[in-house]
């Protein structure tokens, strides 16, 4: 009633328009009107400030204008992508009728929601990227369900997680998903948190029932749980989508701790995928080694460096297969040109599905499949069983390349009315329509000839036009020339005139016809080919598959030979032998002569490495360089090093300075300390870590003890390969205490007075701080750097010294660092507040002798915030 009541007064067509809009409140709707889609009301305001066009305005049958702005419909793709980037979704509504055939209002329906994750086509879509659409379901076990498709390629998966939020919000970030699917009553905090890891969209939906409708993609889950999460997916996007999801694969469950486990915070700072400053993919790991020829390829190498593996035996089998493929340098350089050749099988496949494939993919798709024989050959002729394997693994499809082959000419139009798409020969019911057609044609020319012979005007010419039809063209001059009564006038031009004859006409009606037929008919054909190839499938995803996976390891090899990489072997003590290892991406931008490479030795009695060297020596580049070479080594490509010998490790844990963490409003320190609190409690002995400056963001004396206790945490409870590197000279006496660390230093050495970086790791500590020297080589004034060498040696006097590891802290001995707790000397007269009582009460509780120094600072933060 309501609505009926909004609506009075409008127009049949607005009304229309407001009764669609009524069900995609949160789009814009693009509602079809001829050659244009428009749109009204606030969406037109909202369109024409954010895609920069002209808002008018048009009668809508009320006493006010209607506001409105529109695009053609043949350049909508643009700004329908400059939507979406922004994280818009735009509803496509289309007239289901003809309007000359229709009396009245014609029917419009939307036929498609578009979003940020489900964009087919266009820009948004980058070929080595996927496009990630995510759905999660909280349940009442405090589990989270995570599912995620990608719609252009089929590929979806299932996974649980735990009640920590965090590892959604990893999965979130690993997967770069662009929108996220939950119910409507889904947490606000945490659907605010998602959008600060660039989540663009958060759709809703509530029906999560697990229907008939998706037997075939769900069949084989074996929980309710993940069923019902990936069922809201696939709910949302056939709602959305309105059509077949025929082509997205059976869903399949992965665990996270199938891989070793980097989070959000680490991937970013080792620069896994892009760099922390630019944002960009140059300098990243993932620019260093893509080295692939395929798009496919390039988005399989990406999830290979976002997962690496963690069984040795997947891990080995990747390696043989690169030692193989370097091996055979001439071999390799052929795949690589028969890669080139090979198109997005996998997104072609998604297209066929989706139902906006046309001729034009199909040839690619057959020029694609055409090569895989070619594959198998060189593969073949590498002699070699392993590889042998991948050749018979990797199906042609035959009959989808026959089907092509005789079915679609080679460059066929992009449109798939305008006919020239079926080759001669494939359907005798076409061949004899375009006899016909063709046959007119000769005729047509044929009659020119006559006529000009008979008539004697050499000007004389047979033409078409869409109004007349086909007429015979004589100039004034020339009319004369004509025999009366056999030609009858049509059409008079200022020069000319035409005519047309009884003949003339009929063939006409012949051509046209058969013309009129053939395109019909090649459509229908080209339907009924595209289903054909549609039901193939799931053979050309699997063969998209194993394409890819080939390409990423020619990529291997082929950065692994041209950067002299070695094969790493792995150990089963926990062992880390790293001989002559580099950076590799800080080793490429240098250039090889430049980079100085180094050794790293660790085992179950030298598990911390203290790093020690001046600012800008190179520590923090070791760091990296050891763990840049684990994840290497776990994706199965071979390491920057002239040996290497590496356990299989868990995870991967760094809080290396600089990722300030400004969106989430945390201070740098507490991000510190939070990243710090994540590896502390994750951490396994089988893991690695990298502290770089910890404590840095506070006072010196405070950073200092955090970091002694940290470290002798990591000794005590965790055994986790560590390096360490800090700028506390006063820390490097600890490898007297604690038996399993080790000091180490980068080198520099003086030279007439200034730093040099010899960028070596040596064992040891460093004999000196040369804090002031970088300052000297930043040429601050001498007469500071003079002043500052007098304060140095002032403060070096009375030597302070870190606290014996195994002296409990007698706290009041060391008033500088426990300043917090120092009584007031004059006890206070003020009455306390209860609020105040409370915290104090609370200091009393704590046992301090059962405390870490983490657990500490994070209390006081507890009880100040409670102040
Ligand atoms: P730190 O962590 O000690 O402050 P970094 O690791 O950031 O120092 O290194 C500073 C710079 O030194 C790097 O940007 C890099 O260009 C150079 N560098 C580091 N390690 C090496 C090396 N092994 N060989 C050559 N140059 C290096």
């Amino acid at each position: 009633k309501q609505v009926e009541g909004i609506m009075a007064g409008y127009t049949p067509m607005i009304q229309q328009y407001l009764t669609v809009k009524a069900d995609y409140q949160d789009a814009f709707l693009f509602f079809r009107l001829g050659d244009f889609y428009e749109m009204f009301f606030d969406d037109a305001i909202k369109a024409s400030q954010e895609l920069e066009i002209t808002l008018t305005s048009r009668e809508g049958g009320t006493e006010e204008r209607i506001p409105m702005c529109g695009v053609p419909y043949h350049s909508a793709p643009n700004y329908i992508e400059q939507l979406i980037s922004k994280g818009y979704k735009v509803a496509i509504c289309e007239q289901m009728e003809d309007a000359k055939q229709t009396k009245g209002m014609v029917r419009r329906e939307v036929v498609q929601l578009i979003t940020p994750g489900t964009v087919m086509d266009g820009k948004s879509l980058t070929d080595k990227e996927n496009n990630y659409i995510a759905s999660i379901s909280y349940f009442d076990d405090q589990t989270y369900g995570f599912a995620y498709t990608d719609l252009s390629t089929g590929e979806s998966k299932v996974t649980q997680l735990s009640a920590n939020f965090d590892e959604v919000l990893n999965e979130i970030a690993v997967l770069s998903t662009k929108e996220v699917v939950v119910a409507s009553s889904f947490d606000a905090e945490l659907q605010r948190k998602m959008r600060e890891r660039d989540v663009l969209a958060i759709s809703f939906e509530d029906n999560s029932s697990i229907e008939m409708q998706f037997s075939h993609q769900l069949d084989n889950l074996n929980q309710d749980k993940l069923k019902q999460t990936a069922a809201r997916l696939f709910h949302y996007l056939y709602r959305s989508q309105k059509r077949s999801l025929d082509h997205l694969q059976p869903v399949t469950t992965y665990q996270i701790h199938q891989y070793m486990k980097i989070d959000y915070y680490s991937k970013r700072n080792l620069e896994l995928i892009e760099t922390i400053r630019s944002k960009g993919k140059k300098g990243s790991l993932l620019w260093l080694l893509d080295e692939t020829m395929t798009a496919m390829g390039g988005r399989m190498l990406k999830t290979w460096i976002d997962r690496p593996l963690l069984s040795r035996d997947e891990i080995v089998h990747r390696q043989t297969i690169v030692e193989v493929l370097m091996n055979k340098y001439f071999e390799r350089q052929e795949l690589r040109e028969k890669l080139t050749e090979v198109y997005d099988l996998e997104r072609l496949a998604g297209r066929v599905a989706f139902g906006n494939v046309n001729a034009r993919d199909l040839v690619q798709l057959k020029r694609s499949l055409l090569q895989i024989p070619y594959l198998k050959q060189i593969l073949r002729g590498m002699e070699h069983e392993v590889v042998k394997q991948i050749a018979d693994s990797l199906d042609p499809c035959e009959e989808v390349t026959d089907l092509l082959e005789q079915a679609i000419v080679d460059n066929p139009p992009l449109s798939l009315k305008e006919g020239n798409i079926i080759c001669d020969g494939y359907n005798d019911q076409l061949d004899q329509y375009r006899y016909a057609s063709r046959n007119g044609k000769t005729w047509i020319a044929q009659l020119e000839r006559e006529e000009r012979e008979k008539t004697g005007i050499k000007s004389l010419k047979v033409g078409f036009n869409r109004v007349f039809g086909y007429y015979i063209e004589v100039t004034r001059a020339n009319l004369h020339l004509l025999t009366e009564g056999q030609y009858e006038r049509k059409q008079t031009l200022t020069n000319a005139e035409r005519f047309i004859t009884p003949a003339l006409k009929e063939k006409e009606a012949l051509i046209l016809e058969a013309e009129d037929k053939c395109g019909e008919l090649e459509y229908e054909l080209f339907t009924e080919i595209r289903e054909i190839v549609k039901e193939h499938i799931p053979r050309l995803q699997a063969a998209a598959k194993a394409v890819s996976e080939l390409d990423v390891l020619q990529c291997f090899a082929q950065v692994s030979e041209e950067r002299r990489y070695v094969k790493p072997k792995f150990s089963t003590e926990g062992k880390v032998v790293i001989k002559e290892g580099r950076h590799p991406v800080v080793e490429k931008v240098l250039n090889a002569q430049e980079y100085v490479a180094n050794d790293c030795f660790m085992d179950t009695d030298r598990e911390i490495l203290l790093i020690t060297g001046p600012n800008m020596s190179g520590k923090s580049t070791y760091m990296r360089q050891v763990a840049l070479t684990a994840i290497l080594a776990q994706i199965g490509c071979y390491v920057p090093a002239d040996e290497a010998v590496l356990p299989i490790f868990d995870q991967v844990f760094t809080r290396i300075g600089a990722a300030d963490d400004l969106i989430s409003g945390q201070s740098t320190f507490m991000v510190e300390m939070l990243e710090a609190r994540n590896a502390l409690t994750n951490a396994t002995q089988n893991s690695l870590i990298l502290f770089d400056e910890i404590g840095r963001g506070t006072s010196t004396y405070d950073g200092m003890a955090l970091a002694q206790a940290i470290i002798e945490y990591i000794h005590k409870h965790i055994g986790a390969k560590t390096l360490f590197s800090t700028h506390y000279h006063e820390l490097t006496v600890l490898d007297n205490q604690l038996e399993k660390l080790k000091n180490i230093h980068v080198s520099a050495i003086e030279h007439n007075g200034k730093l040099v970086f010899l960028h070596k790791i040596k064992e040891g500590p460093t004999d000196k701080s040369y804090g002031i020297h970088v300052a000297q080589l930043a040429e601050l004034p001498k007469e500071l750097i003079h002043r500052a060498n007098e304060i140095l040696s002032a403060l070096e006097k009375p030597n302070v010294q870190p606290v014996a590891v195994n002296n409990p802290v007698k706290l009041k001995e060391h008033p500088a660092q426990l300043s917090f707790f120092d009584e007031p000397k004059e006890p206070k007269k003020q009455e306390l507040s209860s609020k105040e009582k409370k915290v104090l009460d609370k200091m009393k509780e704590i046992d301090l002798l059962d405390i870490t120094p983490l657990q500490a600072i994070n209390l006081l933060y507890e009880l100040q915030k409670k102040l």
